[in-house]
């Protein structure tokens, strides 16, 4: 077999897109590799001119490399090989991010070329970033950036199943803003959005770092206590009333306040989600019940 075919043929067999120039930068080889990874077939491309830019190279700063700066060029006029990352423009128009190393082709001593080897450089964080992102989406009220209630479901089963293995106790409290209709109602439903943004960041401000606070729904809270007993609970709880309490929503326009109303427990043994959960709510009903602006805790 002809070697130059035999060549060829290898060539092709290359995963890496490659590709080769003459010293005047005319294309007299593009393999396979380079036709899927641009979209551009041989005989489109072979016959042209490196500088016809039809891969339209740029770099990171979005510099037209076949205009300066063009890496094989430079292969070409000194003989040394050079990596670089560039971004070429697939046939379809996209940009692609490529690895390249560029080569000289020397014969007798002479620079007779330049071989072109480039390769998809795969994003290797964008399926992680994908996943944080929908993970933000999953797990993030959109209105206080607080944990939603998806976030406070797993993550209670995961401190309940915890507070089980290691043999301590996990506290959880759930929250209500006392007469919040009547916010809206005088306010706007705007200030009551506000209000919540408002109280997630005092709710927030008053935790130590293990602790979680999340939101329920509507103008409902819930804290999870991880490794607390009924007397943190307690201190923690009524730390937390009396911040809301003394604090104002919105003191430059209107002199808005709240109050909110908390019913709070520890785990028991025999509890499940739903049964600490049912507690804490109905302790919380108690609250109400007894004049809101309270801690009923049990
Ligand atoms: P109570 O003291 O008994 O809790 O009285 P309340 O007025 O707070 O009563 P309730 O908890 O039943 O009312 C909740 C109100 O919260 C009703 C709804 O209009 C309002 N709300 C729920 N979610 C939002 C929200 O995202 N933004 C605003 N602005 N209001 C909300
Ligand atoms: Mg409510
Ligand atoms: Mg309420």
């Amino acid at each position: 077999m002809d070697k130059r075919i035999l060549y060829e043929n290898l060539l092709n067999y290359v995963y890496e897109g490659m590709y080769f120039v003459d010293v005047d930068r005319k294309i007299t080889f593009w393999n396979q590799g380079a036709e899927r990874i641009t979209g551009y077939k041989a005989e489109e491309v072979v016959g042209s001119y490196c500088y016809d830019n039809i891969l339209n190279h740029v770099d990171e700063k979005g510099n037209k490399l076949c205009f300066g700066g063009c890496p094989l060029h430079a292969t070409i006029k000194d003989g040394k090989n050079r990596d670089a990352h560039v971004y070429l423009q697939h046939k379809s128009g996209s940009r692609i991010n490529v690895k390249v190393r560029t080569t000289p082709i020397i014969e007798n001593g002479k620079n007779i070329g330049a071989v072109e080897l480039f390769i998809e450089e795969v994003d290797k964080f964008a399926e992680f970033f994908e996943l944080v992102e929908l993970r933000e989406i999953a797990y993030r009220d959109q209105l206080t950036g607080l944990p939603n209630r998806r976030f406070l479901d797993e993550n209670l089963m995961y401190q309940m199943e915890m507070a089980r293995k290691l043999d301590v106790s996990v506290g959880i409290a759930f929250i209500d803003i006392d007469f919040f209709k009547k916010v809206n109602d005088t306010y706007g439903h705007l200030m009551g959005d506000e209000t919540l943004k408002v109280l997630a960041k005092t709710l927030t401000k008053g935790l130590r770092t293990s602790d979680i606070v999340g939101r329920w729904g509507g103008e409902e809270f819930i804290l999870i206590l991880p490794n607390s007993d009924s007397i943190s609970l307690e201190v923690l709880c009524e730390k937390l009333r009396m911040l809301v309490e003394n604090s104002s929503v919105d003191r430059s326009n209107t002199d808005l306040k709240i109050t909110i109303s908390i019913g709070a427990t520890i785990m028991r043994k025999s509890d499940t989600l739903e049964s600490i959960i049912n507690r804490a709510d109905c302790l919380l009903y108690e609250s109400k019940e007894n004049g809101r602006n309270r801690v009923t805790i049990r």
